[in-house]
């Protein structure tokens, strides 16, 4: 019956139940976690989704909002009990508004984030979020994850480029928050509920983001490290010196690159000799003005940095990017490793490195390690490969160190199912009810992506 009714809501063309049209829908980007669906809808617009979720809040069965599945903690996924409705947002992807006056950009949750980059573009304008994923995920899935990115240095994270959201709400009500005003003091920000909880307290179909000017010219280069205690000195210095200027700053360690010229085509380093760190940079700098040159000169001289490519045209600095953008891509053709995406405060990045690869190599033996990250905000993916058996105690360590530092076992990429059980060990107890509360509150049926998050 309700199958029935879905169909009816979203028409012939928008449904399916064929195992290979669903296939790539139901397993997670690595592969890790597959699900089973009796049935993937895709509405059209805003009045579709509402439907679709009134009658699933009326047969009490449970919906799972996906957008483009690169998510890393299979929160897009169904679970396995072949009850779950697959939601795809896929459909709605219209630019709905961009007005260069106010800054800003009105488009549907289903807007691919490459395609909202170049209306950005195309209008004069700029729109900072940017990861690897970002020719397929969706701007929905951004907000309802809180991406980051590379860009978080200098723009923020999802949340901070929110202006307003459209959100439908677990009984079918459709909550139009979208607003471009900058400053609303008036009542909780609700929009703020809605980012970063992954699917589990409203679907987003719409959403006003914040533009910038275009930053300019920029600099790009590769530098070389011996000691990621450099890479913090490095960051701080620069940040005085270019007053903020910098876009990016990444930290990437030897064995990530490594991975990444294995299997990665045409991929190579800029050096002739082995180091241990690199840093790849970006600063809204002129090339010609030879600002960022002349400080990683002095930072040579002073001993911070060991070696230093700058990217001499566009296309050297998009093949710097692409091999930091294939680092998840080689991991996984590498083989499966056990991922953690965990922050601490920048000034205990080195605490957290050091301690962590002694704690390791104390416990666990053969374990080898993959690197990198958004070191400008305290965000490092810091994935192990171990022996089988040993899985547990590796996050187990990592976890703890993190905790002791003060930082967060989820940096970036959510909870989802994979980091369920970290979050309970990890969240105080007045946290965790605090936030049962916020869903029971706002799904009270539990039909929105039941079983992830909390
Ligand atoms: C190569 C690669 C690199 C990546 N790099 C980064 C990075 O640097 N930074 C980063 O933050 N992430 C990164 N990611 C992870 C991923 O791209 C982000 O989490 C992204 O924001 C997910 O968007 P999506 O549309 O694919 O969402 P999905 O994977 O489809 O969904 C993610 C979660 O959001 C929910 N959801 C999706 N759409 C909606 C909606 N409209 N309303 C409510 N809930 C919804 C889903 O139910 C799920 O819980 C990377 C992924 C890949 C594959």
């Amino acid at each position: 019956m309700l199958l029935d009714e879905l169909k009816n809501i979203v028409g012939p063309k928008a449904w399916t139940n064929d195992e290979a049209a669903l296939e790539p829908h139901l397993t997670e980007w690595r592969g890790a976690v597959r699900g089973r669906t009796p049935i993937m809808v895709s509405p059209a617009n805003t009045d579709e989704v509402a439907a679709v979720v009134k009658a699933c809040a009326a047969a009490r069965v449970g919906i799972v909002p996906q957008g483009g599945n690169t998510g890393m903690c299979a929160g897009a996924v169904p679970d396995d009990s072949g009850t779950q409705v697959i939601l795809s947002l896929s459909r709605l992807n219209r630019i709905r508004a961009i007005n260069v006056q106010d800054f800003s950009l009105v488009a549907e949750a289903g807007c691919i984030l490459a395609s909202i980059q170049e209306a950005a573009r195309s209008a004069g304008r700029y729109f900072p979020l940017s990861l690897g994923g970002e020719g397929s995920c969706q701007i929905g899935g951004n907000l309802a994850t809180n991406a980051g990115g590379i860009n978080v240095i200098r723009y923020g994270t999802a949340r901070d480029l929110a202006l307003g959201l459209e959100v439908v709400l677990a009984d079918g009500a459709v909550w139009n928050g979208i607003r471009t005003v900058r400053k609303d003091t008036a009542g909780y920000d609700l929009k703020q509920l809605f980012i970063g909880s992954e699917g589990t307290l409203g679907i987003i179909t719409a959403a006003a983001v914040k533009l910038f000017p275009n930053p300019g010219a920029t600099t790009t280069a590769l530098i070389a490290l011996n000691s990621a205690d450099d890479a913090v000195t490095l960051l701080s210095e620069l940040r005085v010196a270019l007053a903020d200027r910098i876009e990016a700053f990444e930290l990437i360690g030897s064995r990530a690159f490594e991975l990444v010229r294995r299997h990665i085509p045409n991929t190579r380093l800029p050096f002739e000799s082995p180091y241990d760190w690199f840093i790849l940079v970006e600063a809204a700098v002129d090339p010609d003005q030879e600002e960022l040159q002349n400080l990683l000169l002095q930072a040579a001289r002073l001993g911070t940095i060991e070696d230093a490519a700058i990217a001499k045209s566009v296309q050297e600095a998009g093949q710097f990017w692409r091999m930091r953008h294939s680092i998840s891509a080689a991991e996984k053709l590498e083989g499966a490793s056990l991922k953690h995406d965990i922050s601490v405060p920048t000034d205990r990045i080195n605490a957290f490195l050091s301690s962590g690869k002694h704690r390791i190599e104390e416990r666990i033996p053969d374990a080898s390690l993959v690197v990198f990250g958004h070191v400008g905000d305290g965000n490092l993916h810091y994935n192990l490969h171990v022996p089988t058996g040993f899985q547990e105690l590796a996050t187990q360590i990592v976890y703890e160190l993190v905790a002791e530092l003060g930082g967060s076992i989820s940096a970036e990429h959510g909870v989802g199912v994979l980091k369920k059980t970290a979050l309970l060990t990890y969240k105080s107890e007045q946290d965790l009810n605090l936030m049962r509360s916020l869903k029971m509150t706002l799904d009270p049926l539990k039909i929105l992506n039941p079983g992830k998050v909390i």
